[in-house]
């Protein structure tokens, strides 16, 4: 691969996933809605309706780690009530501060916060948040079994954690569309759009090394989380993961 990011060492791993989301982070929305033809709204919507954030005012605290621009934050907090209030976390400042741009815009900055965060090493107490949730961001940590622990540890009993990712297409034609469009198209409308052909050819080859989702949902076990389960969206393109903290 481009990169050679099985042999790299972690930290090395990081850094080079740094680059590509500060390469990117500008553009990065705009990107979203291309490559994934929309469809990363559709997907992002079915987390948000199994949050099911409340529509009263009761409190409702979501920690989305790895939360780049914010998408998942503001659009729970547009669906809870005045009590739902949501925590970005992500390691790059550059994605952040987009993210509070976006905030501001959107007239959301007294209810979503944002702060720079490892996910293997989130700086906040244990049992603080209702849900966790994770978007297209855990295949990026290179060590996906610190982040699933820590998305536990901070969650409160009955909290649930939730991790929307790139899965393994399981339909005939499509899974051969896919890999066309993803192995040819995706680096090239990269390239068009950001200058960075390499960034997405990154992001392309890590959806290929992450795990299927039976020895994901193992992960998740491992790390705690009980009632795990997962649902394969748009012919298997990503799935939606969820476990419990009991
Ligand atoms: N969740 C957002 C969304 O769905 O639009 C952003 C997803 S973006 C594909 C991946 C994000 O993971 C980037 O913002 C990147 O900075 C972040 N990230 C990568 N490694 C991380 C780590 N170790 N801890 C926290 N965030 C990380």
């Amino acid at each position: 691969t481009h990169f050679g990011f099985r042999t790299v060492p972690l930290a090395e791993k990081q850094r080079m996933v740094d680059e590509v989301f500060h390469s990117v982070a500008r553009r990065y929305d705009l990107m979203n809605d291309l490559m994934s033809m929309g469809l990363h709204r559709v997907w992002k919507d079915l987390l948000v309706s199994r949050l099911r954030p409340p529509k009263s005012a009761r409190a409702f605290k979501l920690l989305d780690v790895a939360g780049g621009t914010g998408d998942v934050s503001f659009r729970t907090v547009e669906a809870g009530g005045a009590g739902t209030t949501a925590t970005v976390a992500d390691i790059n400042g550059g994605m952040l501060g987009v993210g509070r741009e976006r905030a501001a815009t959107l007239g959301l900055a007294d209810r979503v916060e944002f702060v720079e965060a490892n996910a293997e090493e989130l700086p906040f107490p244990d049992r603080s948040f209702d849900a966790t949730t994770i978007a297209f961001g855990i295949r990026n940590v290179p060590r996906m079994d610190k982040a699933l622990s820590e998305m536990r540890r901070v969650l409160k009993p009955g909290g649930r954690c939730f991790v929307l990712e790139f899965s393994r297409v399981d339909v005939p034609v499509l899974d051969a569309i896919y890999d066309t469009y993803s192995f040819k198209l995706i680096p090239g409308m990269g390239r068009l759009v950001t200058g960075d052909a390499e960034s997405y050819q990154y992001l392309v080859e890590s959806i290929r090394r992450f795990p299927v989702p039976e020895a994901f949902a193992g992960l998740m076990r491992a790390a705690g989380l009980k009632r795990v389960g997962y649902t394969p969206l748009t012919g298997g393109i990503v799935a939606l993961h969820s476990g419990v903290r009991i």
